[in-house]
């Protein structure tokens, strides 16, 4: 019986998640294997930022009964830009997940200003934090829509700045349909950098005092990397900056570089301090920098 109301649990829990104006779909689809249900304690109050200042403290944490995370502390204070980096599977997504509250540490603790993440609402906590994610799903609506829902009430002009400051906007005023350009499935396909930039203007309309970068696996090429790194560097100024690495290359500039390995922060320092230390993060570079060449 219980599998039978299993969909329809799933269901009710995708509907709230839209009622609380998570902003990003391919989050919600990462939700559909979250169990169970995360609920808001009793009269949990809401998160309140100030600066933003992201704690973990000693988070353990495993899907089903693989620990993935073995006791993970780091400090990213308010404003600053923090990247975490390492082999793939290493858990670096999770940390993101985690932070978002999608799964719940099974020990330890994450701090936003001071505030334990468990202890707030949901909806508080999320309307904090931006994502750019790997990657964007759109909706089957227009181009202007897709933006537009980074705010809700968000009017014309604001989405056309946010699409400036995206870098996008050029792009849609060649259209012939400009903002009421149908995208999507059966609409006009994006390219993988032109998604990347209607995220990027979704979060720009959300303005969060904290974001979280996923970044793609693959990279764009080399002039779009540029453009939208640039784009990216320029957003998470004066705002408290997680972002999920994949190549060393776009996080040169990070305040803090955490090397994540076998569960546990294995290097910790900026890129020239770590690259000297001739360990883990300086293989990854050299690694790296021979794939650059080869391409
Ligand atoms: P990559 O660099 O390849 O993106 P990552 O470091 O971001 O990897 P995660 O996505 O955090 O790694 O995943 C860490 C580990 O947890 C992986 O081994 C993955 O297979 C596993 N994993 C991820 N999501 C789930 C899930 N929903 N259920 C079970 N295992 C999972």
């Amino acid at each position: 019986l219980m599998q039978l109301f299993r969909p329809l649990d799933l269901l009710g829990m995708v509907y709230r998640t839209i009622r609380q104006g998570l902003i990003d779909m391919g989050a919600m689809f990462a939700l559909l294997d979250r169990q169970p249900e995360i609920i808001d304690p009793d009269c949990a109050p809401n998160l309140h930022v100030n600066g933003g200042e992201v704690i973990f403290d000693n988070v353990r944490f495993s899907y089903d009964d693989r620990e993935i995370l073995k006791g993970l502390s780091f400090t990213l204070p308010a404003g600053q830009t923090l990247a975490i980096v390492g082999p793939s599977g290493a858990g670096k997504s999770t940390i993101g997940r985690l932070l978002f509250r999608f799964y719940e540490p099974q020990s330890g603790h994450i701090y936003i200003d001071g505030q334990d993440i468990a202890s707030v609402t949901q909806n508080s906590l999320r309307a904090s934090i931006g994502i750019v994610p790997q990657d964007t799903v759109l909706f089957n609506d227009s181009i202007g829509y897709n933006i537009a829902y980074g705010r809700e009430g968000a009017g014309h002009d604001d989405v056309v700045n946010a699409a400036k400051a995206a870098a996008i906007d050029g792009f849609i005023s060649q259209l012939s349909g400009g903002y009421e350009t149908q995208v999507g499935e059966r609409g006009l396909k994006l390219s993988g950098g032109e998604k990347q930039r209607v995220a990027i203007a979704r979060t720009i309309l959300k303005n969060p005092p904290i974001l979280l970068l996923d970044e793609a696996t693959s990279a764009l090429d080399s002039k779009t990397e540029a453009q939208i790194q640039s784009t990216l560097k320029s957003i998470s100024e004066r705002r408290t900056t997680l972002i999920i690495a994949h190549r060393l290359s776009t996080i040169t500039h990070a305040d803090q570089i955490i090397v994540l390995d076998k569960g546990k922060v294995a290097e910790h320092g900026k890129h020239h301090k770590l690259l000297a230390a001739g360990g883990i993060y300086a293989k990854l570079w050299q690694q790296q920098a021979q794939d650059r060449e080869q391409q």
